[in-house]
This record gives C-alpha cells, structure tokens and sequence, in this order.
C-alpha cells in the first residue's frame, strides 16, 4: 500500500511514509471489510461512515507539517486511524466524533493499540474544543461547505489546518495559515469527503 499508493503518487515526507508504515490499518476495519484495508479506496466503519483512503491519510498528513511538539486537533475520529498516525508525528492528538459508537470504539481500539498521547471526545468538530486551544495544527476529515469560526478561533498563530470545503460529494482540500490573525488559504485538490454533520452543518 505504502510503496504503490502513496510513495508512487509522489508522498515524499519520511515522517509521514513511516507513520503510514507503523500503523496497522486493517485494526481499524470492521471484520466484514478487512479485505479491503489496503486497497485504494475508502472503506465503510458503519454508520454510514468511511476510514479514507490511504493516499488522502497521507497527503493530508503530509500537508499539516506536523512536528514532534506540536498539539493537534483532529474532527472526524471516525475509526481512529488517521489519529494514531498523527499520535507517531505529534505531541498530542485530540479528536472529535459526532456518532458516539464511532468515538467509543475507536477510543477502545487507540487504547488496546497503545495510544498515550490520544484524547478522544464524543461531541460537535464544528465547535472545536476550545478547552485545549490554541492548536498547532487541526485537521478536518469530513466536510463543511465552509471553514468553521471557531476552528479559525482555535489555531494557533502561525499554524495549520488541512480541510476539504465544499458541496455534498465535492469539495476542494485546503490548507489554510493563520498569519498575524489573518486566514491564507491555498487550495491543493478535489476531494469528496462524507459531509460535516450537526446543528452547525448547513
Ligand atoms: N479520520 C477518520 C478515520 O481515520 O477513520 C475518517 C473520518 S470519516 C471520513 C468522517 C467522520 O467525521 C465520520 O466518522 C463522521 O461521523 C464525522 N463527523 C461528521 N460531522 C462531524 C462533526 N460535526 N463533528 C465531529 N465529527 C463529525
């Protein structure tokens, strides 16, 4: 997976490509769908809901330039997949799950795999979670049809955050930098993520 999805398409951080090396995908797969951890393409967790494809992992991984010190919110746990990734780059790793059976889960799963440095909360992304802000780096795994306020809030002057905006089914990936309290946007690619859900969706 590692050397035909990612490396060939052009993944080029070390970091990143041993991070993806380390984690155990199919761990994070239901049974049913196990055979398909490794392939190149999203797969269902329930819910309705899918763990991304492995070269999206990594390219929006590689886009948020994590190091060692930095504190990272993650919204979308989903199956805690991209959270363990982050937890071998990162300091700290916090991350938000609406669908509370997906949160528990994957709080369980992050637990028995040995994730310290993983906090996982049941609640809405959209808010963020401001007791832990600012954040270095946040990442988005689901889709808004615009950045939300208080995630701007919460990053840190100087960070980034890597989230795909758009429309139900197509969406644009960001990477947006806060500069001396200002947003600079940057857009890398079309993406199609499940849509950021809650009061706040729209
Ligand atoms: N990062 C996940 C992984 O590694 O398995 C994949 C995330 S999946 C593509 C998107 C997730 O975002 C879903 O589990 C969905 O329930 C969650 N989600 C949608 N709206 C949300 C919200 N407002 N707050 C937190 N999570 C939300």
């Amino acid at each position: 997976m590692v050397e035909k999805q990612i490396i060939a398409r052009g993944i080029k951080d070390e970091c990143v490509i041993n991070a993806m090396l380390k984690v155990p995908r199919h761990l994070f797969i239901p049974e049913q769908y196990r055979h398909y951890a490794y392939s190149d393409s999203p797969v269902p967790i329930g819910y309705g809901q899918t763990i991304s494809q492995p070269y999206i992992v990594a390219l929006m991984t590689e886009e948020l330039n994590v190091s060692s010190t930095d504190r990272v919110l993650e919204v979308g746990t989903g199956s805690g997949y991209q959270a363990a990734i982050l937890a071998g780059l990162a300091s700290e790793v916090y991350t938000i799950e609406i669908i509370e059976p997906l949160a528990k889960e994957a709080e369980a799963r992050l637990k028995k795999l040995g994730y310290k440095n993983v906090k996982v909360k049941v609640g809405d992304g959209y808010l963020g979670w401001k007791e832990y802000s600012p954040f270095d780096r946040i990442i988005v795994t689901c889709a808004p049809t615009e950045i939300p306020e208080p995630l701007i809030e919460q990053l840190k002057d100087g960070g980034i955050m890597v989230i795909p905006v758009g429309s139900r089914g197509f969406q644009y990936l960001y990477r947006v930098k806060k500069v001396m309290g200002k947003i600079e946007t940057e857009k890398i690619t079309p993406v199609s993520f499940v849509p950021l859900t809650g009061p706040h969706a729209k």
